[in-house]
């Protein structure tokens, strides 16, 4: 038997233009799988259309091209697989693991304890809804469980599922499919089987676990990198009005991402081209130098 090839990937949400913070998850992801002698696929996360800016999925591409980035087969877009996603919805909701909902966010907030992202739903509509009430949106009906894995970055990891998070909304009062839902249909879909990412969604992959578990996928390994911050202590992102990165320079802001990445690049390497960069990353590339950082300042 040998083994699944890797198959790594990056995920950006066209939410604005790629900046130093996303490059650096690219960056990793790449070098990760390229090291590994494995492949590196492209997915646009444009699932949410009012949070979609037009032209920053091309312009994400083209500076991605500029880089030296070379992907494998055709990019995914969330925004062609709405269909996919309901598939996977009505096979949930066979099985007896989702419920509607009628709970509007003030109620939710009224009763419900903080958890690691946002209040945790008390459970109020599990029992099923009365006869006449109209479901908002669709739960997950998530077991007791907590869920534990090894990161490839962060370490042993787990949460504790329904007392951190509770029974989680797949499917929107919007009609929007949840992060949670398309990320892991999708990682299923591309067979990944690397998952390299920004630490902000470590509190998210317990979630994705256990849908992979539900929906019989494979769970893919994780590894959480530092994400990017600023004096303030806040990730770097367009609200915290980040640089977009340009065509231009892109040797240097690749010599930055693997500085800020702890892979100490020679001086040297800034007067470099695009291939010698990446040349000197892939000889050098070695994530363990980022163990258990969670966050780095951007003039570390
Ligand atoms: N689309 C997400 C983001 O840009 C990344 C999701 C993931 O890597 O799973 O933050």
């Amino acid at each position: 038997l040998t083994p699944a090839s890797y198959r790594g990937r990056f995920a950006p949400s066209p939410t604005g233009d790629l900046h130093l913070g996303s490059l650096l998850a690219a960056v990793a992801s790449y070098l990760q799988a390229k090291q590994a002698g494995g492949s590196w696929l492209l997915r646009i996360e444009d699932l949410d259309p009012p949070r979609t800016v037009p032209g920053a999925a091309g312009r994400i591409l083209r500076v991605l091209d500029a880089y030296g980035f070379e992907w494998s087969g055709e990019v995914l877009y969330q925004s062609d697989r709405h269909e996919r996603y309901l598939a996977e919805i009505e096979r949930l909701k066979s099985m007896g693991r989702l419920y509607g909902c009628a709970c509007t966010r003030k109620e939710i907030a009224a009763i419900a304890h903080a958890g690691v992202d946002g209040p945790v739903y008390p459970g109020t509509c599990r029992g099923g809804l009365p006869a006449g009430v109209h479901p908002r949106a669709w739960r997950l009906r998530v077991d007791d469980v907590v869920i534990g894995y090894e990161d490839g970055v962060q370490g042993w990891q787990q949460q504790d599922l329904a007392r951190l998070v509770g029974d989680f909304v797949l499917l929107r009062a919007d009609g929007l499919v949840a992060y949670q839902l398309a990320v892991v249909v999708d990682d299923a879909e591309q067979g990944i089987t690397d998952v390299v990412r920004g630490a902000d969604l470590l509190d998210s992959t317990p979630r994705q676990i256990h849908l992979q578990q539900l929906l019989d996928f494979p769970s893919p390994g994780y590894a959480h990198i530092p994400v990017l911050v600023n004096d303030n202590g806040e990730k770097l992102s367009k609200q915290t009005l980040a640089q977009p990165l340009m065509v231009d320079g892109a040797a240097t802001a690749l010599v930055t991402a693997l500085r800020l990445l702890r892979q100490s690049p020679p001086e040297s390497l800034l007067r470099a081209s695009v291939a010698e960069v990446w040349e000197w990353a892939l000889a050098h590339w070695g994530m363990a130098r980022l163990a258990g950082e969670k966050a780095i300042a951007i003039d570390a």
